[in-house]
């Protein structure tokens, strides 16, 4: 089988899996968004300016105890600093922290299915993470860590300007929106979030121990379409 029949075979079985039904007749198949195509993949000098300069300032960051920890590295972020979709997720595992990129693992492969389910790669998105260094034994972060990180990721999302931001699990969504609910109460609905609008949606680790999930991720997906697509009226906004 030639690789493209078996990308193909690849994409449909994962569309299957998430739930989709008839892709033809889905609006979702009609259209593809301006931002596919990579007129605008080059960065510009200032915007690649900007989120360097957001890096070299964390420099090798010692302002909480994640530094004595264990941590192998930061891990900045990663992908279009053009994008107009972005993904925040919890913070590095153990793959992350040894390769110094964003969901390069498991939950990595599971995230850019979800990317391409909706006609995107991950070339044309951003990746990053509430926090940069990996909490020993993938704990979650403490509120410490957070605040002494969360300036640097509002700042790379301030310079990315980003339409859309999706906040990959309960941690992520929590953080951003400053909530005690859970993922399933927060998802689901559209939140402004910093000039941007807010998607809540499962982990893709969750999602890999949980694929009954799936059908809630592909309706979360098809609502970051469409608002990437302009058409979600403002009744989707809570
Ligand atoms: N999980 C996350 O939340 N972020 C990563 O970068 C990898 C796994």
């Amino acid at each position: 089988m030639s690789n493209r029949r078996e990308q193909l075979a690849e994409h449909l079985k994962f569309f299957g899996e998430l739930g989709v039904e008839g892709y033809r007749r889905d609006p979702i198949w009609a259209s593809r968004p301006e931002s596919a195509d990579f007129q605008s993949l080059q960065p510009t000098a200032q915007t690649a300016e900007s989120l360097s300069a957001i890096r070299e300032d964390i420099g090798d960051c010692r302002r909480c105890k994640l530094c004595n920890l264990g941590r192998t590295q930061i891990v900045f972020g990663a992908g279009n600093p053009h994008a107009d979709l972005m993904f925040v997720g919890e913070g590095p595992g153990r793959d992350e922290d040894v390769q110094g990129f964003p969901f390069v693992g498991r939950s990595g492969q599971k995230l850019t299915q979800i990317i391409e389910a909706i006609g995107l790669k991950r070339d044309d998105v951003y990746i990053a993470n509430v926090i940069k260094c990996r909490p020993p034994e993938n704990r979650n972060p403490d509120p410490d860590e957070v605040e002494q990180c969360e300036p640097f990721l509002f700042r790379q999302i301030d310079t990315i300007k980003p339409k859309v931001i999706v906040a990959l699990g309960t941690f992520a969504a929590k953080s951003l929106l400053k909530s005690n609910d859970s993922i399933s109460r927060l998802r689901g609905r559209v939140y402004d979030y910093r000039g941007a609008k807010l998607v809540p949606t499962f982990h893709p680790a969750f999602l890999l121990r949980n694929p009954g999930c799936r059908r809630e991720v592909w309706e979360d997906m098809k609502k970051v379409r469409a608002l990437l697509n302009d058409d979600a009226g403002p009744e989707h906004v809570a």
